[in-house]
């Protein structure tokens, strides 16, 4: 069959030409699923000074073993005035400045207390319990490079390192919409030929999961004049990228163009070497980027998690976009592969420390619940040939 794309070239064809999108400022709490668009640079060094590690005393090891007087406390936030002088030890709890003079900490637990005087039994090691100054990070150091996407961990790492906010990158705004003259929204009583439209909950879902902003736009008929409407209006209203979902098929297909040239615009269609997912579809709508992508519910999916997802995170502003693959083994053979790139719903099990994906027996592209039911896609590159269970395979993770 000639005229299929490789998918590698399809996803760099959807990825042309986009950028992140423009910077923003947000405050530090809310930065999370956000993405750095400036390297950001520690504002304090951390700790600020040597610190204790332990509840215990701060002391000179050269002093040690023996009794020394207590000459006072150093605290979290309340350090110890002054100098500790030779031949002194200070109380001193986890979290306290180390006094200048002191080179170690004695834990508690190591330690006879008797009034005002402690009783070491060992010298200590010096530096023992103390945490220096910088352990953590220093000033000026560069600990979270543009591009980071900011989970819990790299939140806290930026308000530790003194940021009340960061510069990330504006959030996609997504919108989408379903075509179909089958269709009806969940919970409505489907007429006759009539099919619940399950794709846009989906996709919404999968855009949101990706720190995107998602509008349903809902159903348009395959009709002109409501495709063309919705498209203005997503357009209109600020989207970044319109996702359709249907359309495949071919009288479909020139309904969308006819929509398209009504915008002045000459959608690129390509078939793709894969399966389930053969058509997208592609335009640049005055600055919004439409992805058109097939009606079936297992090729929406697999399509949306191998274009539409690196796109956003493109866009975003992330550098780790495409979904990542992992080793895993077959739980059962394979025929030869044709010349698609197959995408496999399979359930994963873990055998001898191995990852056992096992694809589902029933593979067909219109089976929501199978995709529900797996937990990874095998990859099977064309022309792959036939493989027995136990085989070396890719494997995609889907998202819990
Ligand atoms: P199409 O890409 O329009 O040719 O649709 C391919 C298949 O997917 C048809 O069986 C449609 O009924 C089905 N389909 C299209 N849109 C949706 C949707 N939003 N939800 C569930 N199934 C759909
Ligand atoms: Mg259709």
């Amino acid at each position: 069959m000639a005229g299929l794309t490789p998918v590698a070239e399809a996803l760099a064809r959807v990825l042309a030409g986009a950028v992140p999108l423009p910077e923003e400022q947000v405050a530090i709490g809310d930065a999370d699923g956000r993405v750095l668009a400036r390297d950001l640079v520690s504002r304090r060094t951390q700790p600020p000074a040597d610190m204790s590690s332990m509840d215990g005393y701060a002391v000179r090891a050269a002093d040690l073993p023996g009794t020394l007087p207590v000459a006072g406390e150093a605290a979290a936030g309340r350090p110890f005035p002054g100098q500790m002088a030779p031949g002194t030890a200070i109380r001193i709890f986890t979290g306290a400045e180390m006094p200048a003079g002191a080179d170690a900490v004695v834990m508690q637990e190591d330690v006879t207390r008797s009034a005002d005087r402690a009783t070491f039994a060992a010298a200590p090691r010096p530096g023992q319990f103390i945490r220096k100054r910088g352990l953590d990070f220093s000033e000026g150091v560069m600990a979270l490079p543009a591009g980071t996407l900011i989970e819990p961990r790299k939140l806290g790492l930026a308000a530790a390192m003194n940021h009340a906010a960061v510069a990330v990158h504006r959030r996609p705004r997504v919108a989408i919409l379903s075509t179909g003259d089958e269709l009806v929204e969940p919970g409505t009583e489907p007429g006759p030929g009539q099919i619940v439209s399950s794709n846009a909950g989906v996709l919404a879902a999968v855009v949101r999961r990706e720190g995107a902003e998602a509008t349903v736009l809902g159903i348009v008929p395959d009709r002109l004049d409501a495709t063309l409407a919705a498209v203005r209006r997503a357009r209109a209203e600020g989207h970044d990228i319109l996702v359709t979902s249907g359309g495949a098929s071919v009288g479909e297909h020139d309904l969308i163009r006819e929509v398209l040239r009504a915008e002045g615009v000459e959608p690129a269609f390509w078939k793709i070497a894969m399966r389930p997912g053969k058509p997208l579809m592609m335009a640049d709508i005055g600055g919004m980027r439409l992805l058109g992508l097939p009606g079936n519910p297992v090729a929406s999916f697999v399509c949306a998690t191998l274009f539409l997802t690196p796109l956003l995170r493109r866009l975003a502003g992330r550098t780790d976009i495409l979904p990542v693959e992992e080793d895993a083994v077959l739980g059962a053979a394979l025929a030869a592969n044709d010349l698609r790139q197959d995408y496999l719903r399979a359930t994963l099990a873990e055998r001898d420390g191995l990852v056992v994906a096992t694809p589902l027996p029933v593979q067909d592209s219109s089976m929501i619940r199978v995709l529900a039911e797996s937990d990874a896609l095998v990859i099977r590159a064309p022309h792959a040939p036939a493989v027995p269970e136990g085989a070396p395979c890719r494997i995609i993770r889907l998202a819990r």
